[in-house]
């Protein structure tokens, strides 16, 4: 059975709280929902909610379930900006009606397209899934980061993601910045880029913080 959308903007808003904030009861007024509302009902059916007067928490089989939504909810945000271009401020609404329709099989094939982002547009982890434990780096890719691609490879900068802010600025003053044209000249020892006109070199780890829009053959 699937779940309606109400109930999976519920999980995503648990699994945010629980996960990223800490705080592992939500409200009902928090949740926009009450006890008897349909989508709780769901939820309980399905046994992912454990529900007290304070409000809701998720259990176990609801986390997994919940992480899900999220990477669902994360990836579609990834692709309304790397693929079709939408502008953020724009993305939000349609990511959310998109991401319900984003069924389990074509999740990975979407993941795969966006190179397994390791973050959404707004700089938050996205959950990862088998295809990026797994990595198979399939031709089919159309966003890449820039450990994974081959010599020769040419895009532009999609976006960088680093949770350290001074990676971040070292990629950003070397010339590595949304939108700038790049070619892969070198890959081993390091890798070798070139920026414009410029040539920079990084090591691995730091290449693989930096996401391209591949050029289309
Ligand atoms: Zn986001
Ligand atoms: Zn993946």
């Amino acid at each position: 059975m699937r779940l309606s959308n109400n109930a999976e903007e519920i999980l995503e808003h648990l699994w945010i709280m629980t996960m990223e904030t800490g705080k592992k009861t939500s409200g009902f007024k928090e949740l926009k929902t009450d006890r008897n509302a349909p989508e709780v009902e769901e939820l309980i059916a399905l046994n992912y909610i454990d529900v007290s007067e304070k409000g809701i928490v998720l259990n176990k089989k609801g986390m997994k379930e919940a992480e899900d939504a999220v990477r669902r909810h994360r990836l579609a945000e990834r692709l309304m900006i790397d693929v079709f271009g939408i502008r953020k401020n724009l993305m939000e609404d349609t990511a959310c009606r998109f991401e319900h329709l984003i069924r389990k099989e074509v999740e990975e094939s979407i993941c795969t397209l966006l190179g397994h982002p390791k973050a959404c547009p707004h700089g938050k982890p996205i959950p990862q899934g088998r295809c990026c434990r797994e990595r198979s780096r399939s031709p089919k890719s159309i966003v890449s980061n820039l450990a994974d691609v081959k010599k020769g490879t040419k895009g532009r900068v999609a976006y960088l993601y680093t949770g350290d802010n001074k990676k971040l600025g070292k990629l950003m003053t070397m010339g590595i910045l949304p939108g700038v044209p790049v070619e892969v000249v070198q890959t081993f020892p390091t890798h070798v880029f070139k920026i414009g006109h410029m040539q920079v070199a990084v090591d691995r780890e730091m290449a693989g913080d930096v996401f391209i829009r591949l050029k289309s053959r």
